[in-house]
């Protein structure tokens, strides 16, 4: 299976961003700044991150290297689907999502890092699969009796219309 890292030398006058796995047995860095950045409604995506949506960097293969762990790194390989996904065995983080015919390119999950990237997400894919569930926004209100803890109210049901507005 081919490798998703790069194999050239990083070059140590090139910006870089770093990022982890939960456990910390895998550590990655992209050359900064990352080539684009989205928000992907897919199932797919929804399932392997086990998230409402993912949030993924788009970087050149060439700027991306594992620092650390490599042999912790987990493949699945959709081959229906021409797709390699990465994970920590250990602690399971999603590492990158490798669509194979994109030759030089490869997605990680923007959450990985903690420090800038060089790009904001500013667009969405897969609109169409959203969930109705998704957060976006709506007020919010503390929940009593659960600090930290806040809720969207209820919305309130409007009024329906009864016989007596049309008579
Ligand atoms: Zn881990």
């Amino acid at each position: 299976m081919a490798r998703a890292t790069s194999k050239t030398l990083r070059d140590p006058s090139l910006p870089t961003a770093k990022g982890r796995c939960v456990c910390g047995a895998v550590h990655i860095e992209i050359g900064v700044p990352a080539r684009w950045a989205w928000h992907d409604h897919a199932a797919a995506s929804r399932l392997a991150q086990g998230a409402a949506y993912a949030t993924y960097l788009g970087c050149y293969k060439s700027r991306f290297w594992v620092t650390k762990g490599e042999a912790a790194i987990t493949r699945f390989a959709d081959e229906k689907a021409g797709t390699v996904r990465g994970f920590c065995a250990k602690c399971g983080t999603p590492i990158f999502y490798d669509r194979l015919r994109a030759h030089t390119m490869i997605n990680l999950p923007r959450a990985l890092f903690t420090t800038r990237t060089g790009r904001e997400p500013r667009y969405h894919m897969n609109l169409d699969q959203a969930v109705d569930w998704l957060y976006a926004g709506e007020p919010l209100a503390p929940l009593k009796g659960y600090p930290g803890v806040m809720w969207e109210r209820p919305r309130r049901k409007k009024k329906t219309a009864g016989i007596d507005d049309f008579l």
